[in-house]
């Protein structure tokens, strides 16, 4: 394993259509595998199973998760989607929440090694997305939610400028360029009338 695992994934709309979300940190696509509200469909994880598979796509890593892992990861995922969703209003992380991902954030992650490196476990794996949770929502500036008003997904902005506005310019961002040329065509029609 090198250096942290890219972030982004696929998402199932209502509509039936897979499209690409850039939640732009690791522990945000941690929560999004089924910790923010939302359809059905949002929910990834129906057992163990399902996160391991998550731990295999993203760290490469094969670790057995029992049923307290899972419970585990499930609970770190919720809390980091309600600190997320709280930031990305301008409210503080709840206390409840900040504690489940302090917990996790304070455990022994995947240190650096020069010699024979650690092997990933359930815990070490939860430890790493404890600590990207802290440093994602150490920025609560940078958690926003996309300005489209029926989506509100959250993200970390990670643009050099700050300016990301869409969860994706391909979703959101095309549907607000086609209403918004509509809108200026009607105007114009309007105009010639
Ligand atoms: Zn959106």
């Amino acid at each position: 394993m090198t250096g942290a695992p890219a972030t982004g994934q696929w998402l199932d709309s209502r509509d039936g259509q897979r499209w690409w979300f850039d939640s732009g940190a690791l522990a945000f696509d941690f929560a999004y595998t089924g910790g923010f509200d939302g359809p059905p469909e949002w929910e990834h994880w129906h057992g163990p199973k399902d996160v391991e598979r998550w731990w295999r796509e993203r760290f490469d890593a094969e670790v057995a998760v029992d049923g307290a892992a899972y419970r585990s990861a499930r609970e770190l995922r919720r809390a980091i989607a309600r600190a997320a969703m709280a930031a990305s209003q301008g409210l503080p992380v709840a206390e409840d929440d900040a504690a489940v991902i302090d917990r996790w954030a304070a455990m022994p992650d995947l240190p650096p090694q020069l010699g024979t490196p650690v092997a990933p476990t359930s815990d070490r794996l939860l430890a790493v997305i404890g600590r990207d949770a802290v440093a994602a929502l150490g920025r609560p500036e940078r958690v926003r939610a996309c300005s489209a008003d029926d989506c509100g997904l959250v993200y970390l902005d990670t643009s050099r400028a700050g300016s990301r506005t869409w969860c994706s310019m391909r979703r959101c961002g095309n549907r607000h360029k086609i209403r918004r040329l509509r809108a200026r065509r009607a105007a114009e029609h309007t105009k010639e009338n």
